[in-house]
């Protein structure tokens, strides 16, 4: 911003004196008669080649008295057209003298240049000095006038006026700038204070952040030294800052660090860790870290950056944590092999009761002891029922459980199952109903005892908790995928039901609603937790619509292959042109006294002759003597066992020919065990406890296989 224009010359005098004749000779002075010089000089020029000089021509003003000069003054300021100088007399009476209207004069326009005209006579020098002060402004012109010099002063005035006009505008234009910059600098001040200030305070932010961050940070210069680290880094490595900064690596290692050394090796191995894991040990055992490591640029060189993050904790808990669940998972399974184990040993013996107990049935007893026989028959039973419950859930548990995949008819399992249970409830006059929804396929492939073991639970629950009314099964398909089909069982009773916030209990194991409602309808609390454990494995779910006293309905739903055609009914498949067994010579090889005994009998029953081994070995001797039929083999006997004889068997086979059928007497069947079997060359499968009727048609096959392989 700038104040100076051009500024215009002034020739305006303000003229203040008593005298008329003063004034009168001014203007003959100053103004003169322009005209006649102008054109003087212009024939000058003309005839003598000079240049003209351009003739000024002042504006004069009079006053008489100093105060009619100063009204003068004051109109022309108001014009803003000011005058240049003023002549003014010393002596006007009867107003002011000429200093006290100087004196006035300069209060309203201090820049005015004033001449004083005074005689000898007036004031002394001294005087005026001293009443108006010493002042550039002020000249004294000593009367009578001399022309020239009026002229003179009055050019010169005039043209000082402008000087100091331009001077003063300058001067006020350089204030400006002197102003402007002066704002500026101090604004800049103002923000290179503030911007200090900030940076201070994140710089005290950072150091408060870099010290309490419990991640150890080391910044390393491109020399490998260190130029700082944190307390993190100090505590991890037993060495305060003054020991690490300053120095490399190298010089560090002197002082058997073995933290920091295991470190430096990392930082070597990869110039850009990424949470390498490093193993250090300190003064308080052993540790593990996580390092990471970064190239920076730091006030223009390039720095390392090194992050250690001490895990040894986490470490730690996450190694407590794999143990204890190891020794979970090992406990699980110890627990489930007992349970596996102990089932098997008391089922061993209760082989033996039910065998003897129903060889003892059939000879001829009064009728007292046959009622004995038959409570004695029906105790077994419902213990092996129980075991084989516990035996079940704890081989899912163990993941030990064999899911067969064969042909079969749904009509046919439902009709078994449902036949079943039909006794119990006719026995309870209960209503006892199934369906199946005409769209349903019938010929499917899966794991036919699974699903009728799943059928009996949830159908056996609904007679076993309704004392009156019905208990209907209904079947449908819900959908088909493929060669695939989904199933859905719906179980419902009008029985006693289940409040619904106890409706999720009931599918975990050994779970009973109520105690005295164990003692009042009996049960392991096992039946539906072996359910939804077997239709977990079989892509199934089981769920419960019930309220108390209202009745439940008990859905399931699981997947089944689709079978191309049907299946060959069991009867069929058994007795097809099958004639009468003839006594055979058959092998039993069982380890366990009662149970061989048991099978000796039974089979002595049908007429066989058979021949007792008690060990693999003995198997094996029998087996060179003489021609069997037919070998029961026990899988596990003590020294040579089963599979090992079985495998010996057909290997001599190989050198002499011939073909014994050898079915396979398994106690767990647990996962794998069928596919062991054939594989060690068996051809048939049979479980323990040993079932009367199982065996006959074990037998049977086993024949038609021998006549088969006879006629091949
Ligand atoms: P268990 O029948 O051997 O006791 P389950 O696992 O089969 O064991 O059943 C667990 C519990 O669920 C039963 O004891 C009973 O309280 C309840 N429950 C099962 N089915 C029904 C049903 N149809 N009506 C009422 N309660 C049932």
């Amino acid at each position: 911003m700038k104040s100076t224009g051009r500024f215009e010359p002034n020739h305006r005098i303000l003229v203040i004196d008593d005298n008329q004749a003063i004034h009168d000779d001014m203007r003959k002075i100053l103004l003169g008669d322009v005209k006649t010089t102008e054109r003087l000089q212009s024939d000058e020029a003309f005839l003598f080649g000079v240049e003209a000089v351009p003739v000024t021509k002042f504006e004069i003003e009079s006053a008489y008295q100093g105060q009619q000069g100063l009204a003068k003054l004051e109109q022309s300021l108001s014009e803003d057209r000011p005058f240049a100088v003023a002549f003014v007399d010393v002596r006007m009476p009867p107003g002011w003298d000429g200093v006290e209207t100087i004196t006035n004069l300069w209060r309203v326009y201090p820049t005015l240049q004033v001449v004083l005209c005074t005689a000898y006579s007036d004031y002394s020098w001294n005087d005026i000095q001293r009443r108006l002060g010493r002042s550039e402004k002020l000249l004294i012109l000593r009367k009578p006038f001399d022309n020239i010099e009026v002229i003179q002063l009055a050019h010169a005035l005039t043209h000082k006026w402008l000087l100091s006009c331009q001077a003063e505008a300058k001067m006020a234009d350089l204030d400006l700038i002197v102003t402007e910059r002066t704002a500026q600098l101090r604004n800049a001040h103002a923000r290179i204070e503030r911007e200090l200030q900030q940076r201070a305070k994140a710089q005290e932010a950072f150091r408060i952040i870099f010290q309490a961050s419990t991640i150890g940070i080391a910044l390393l210069d491109k020399n490998c030294r260190y130029v700082d680290v944190n307390g993190a880094f100090e505590k991890q490595f037993e060495l305060n800052r003054e020991q690490i900064v300053g120095k490399s690596p190298s010089e560090l290692g002197g002082m058997t660090q073995l933290g920091l050394l295991s470190l430096h090796e990392a930082m070597e191995r990869t110039p850009a860790a990424e949470g390498e894991e490093i193993a250090f040990r300190s003064k308080i055992g052993r540790h593990t870290g996580l390092v990471w490591t970064r190239e920076v640029e730091i006030h223009d060189s390039l720095h390392r950056l090194c992050l250690v993050l001490d895990i040894t904790d986490r470490k730690e808990m996450e190694e407590e944590l794999r143990r204890a669940r190891i020794a979970a998972e090992a406990s699980t399974k110890a627990k489930s092999e007992f349970l596996a184990n102990m089932s098997h040993e008391i089922r061993t013996p209760l082989n033996g009761i039910l065998g003897f107990t129903g060889l003892t049935l059939q000879s001829n007893l009064d009728p007292a002891q046959r009622e004995n026989l038959e409570t004695v028959e029906n105790s077994a039973w419902s213990l092996l029922r129980i075991i084989n419950d516990i035996l079940d859930f704890s081989k899912i548990e163990a993941d030990r459980l064999d899911l067969q995949s064969a042909p079969f008819s749904l009509r046919e399992c439902l009709e078994n199952a449902a036949g079943i249970v039909l006794a119990g409830a006719r026995q309870k006059q209960l209503g006892f109903s199934w369906t199946v929804s005409p769209a349903t396929p019938d010929f499917l492939i899966g794991d036919e005892i699974r699903l009728r073991q799943i059928l009996l639970n949830v159908m056996g629950n609904a007679v076993k908790f309704t004392a009156a009314g019905s208990v209907t099964t209904e079947v449908s398909a819900v959908s088909f995928n493929g060669r695939s089909v989904e199933l859905q069982f719906a179980v419902r009773d009008t029985g006693i039901g289940i409040p619904p916030e106890k409706q999720a209990l009931i599918f975990e194991p050994f779970r009973q609603l109520e105690g005295y409602m164990t003692r009042k309808y009996g049960g392991t609390g096992l039946g539906l937790a072996i359910v939804t454990r077997l239709l977990n494995l079989v892509g199934g779910k089981i769920w419960v619509e019930s309220q108390k006293g209202a009745g439940s309905t008990f859905y399931f739903t699981l997947p089944f292959l689709l079978s191309d055609g049907p299946v060959p009914a069991r009867d069929e498949l058994e007795s097809a042109h099958e004639p009468a067994i003839p006594p055979l010579s058959i092998l039993v090889a069982e380890d366990n006294y009662v149970s061989r005994l048991l099978a000796v009998r039974l089979l002595a029953k049908e007429g066989h002759t058979v021949t007792e081994a008690r060990t693999g070995l003995e198997v094996l001797a029998s087996y060179e003597r003489g021609a069997f039929d037919l070998i029961l083999m026990d899988v596990q006997m003590a020294e040579t066992d089963g599979f090992e004889a079985t495998a010996e068997i057909r290997e001599r086979e190989s050198e002499t020919g011939g073909h014994v059928p050898i079915i396979a007497l398994t106690a767990h069947a647990i996962k794998g065990d069928r596919e062991r079997c054939l594989e060690a060359g068996m051809d048939g499968y049979l479980s323990k406890p040993i079932q009367p009727d199982e065996l006959r048609a074990a037998i049977r096959r086993a024949f038609a296989l021998r006549a088969q392989t006879a006629e091949a």
